[in-house]
């Protein structure tokens, strides 16, 4: 029991837990920190990521979370900023701005 809820309960009544981070984007245009001047100025400068954990891996996280040994595997907010970074999207000060705070 946690919070007075039990894990039966919890798991019968969660369906997703997310998390999610709102990035900056490269300008498209001039690659960097975009001026007035930079034909992209106007472009889209922000895209949201989550992190969804639902379903089986769900299931394994709660078994991790009442202290049973689990197994489960799913995109994290880790993962997914990274590949922005690496795909050329997003800057790398927004992988270090957001992911500091996991690594404790
Ligand atoms: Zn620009």
């Amino acid at each position: 029991m946690e919070l007075g809820v039990h894990w039966h309960d919890i798991q019968q009544t969660l369906i997703a837990i997310s998390a999610q981070r709102l990035l900056k984007l490269k300008c498209p245009v001039c690659e960097s920190e975009c001026r007035g001047e930079c034909k992209g100025h106007e472009a889209l400068k922000r895209a949201s990521v989550y992190e969804i954990v639902t379903g089986s891996a769900l299931k394994e996280v709660i078994k991790e979370a009442r202290g049973e040994e689990a197994y489960y595997r799913y995109p994290t907010l880790r993962t997914l900023i990274n590949k922005g970074v690496a795909l050329g999207f997003v800057p790398e000060t927004e992988f270090r701005k957001w992911i500091h705070e996991e690594n404790g």
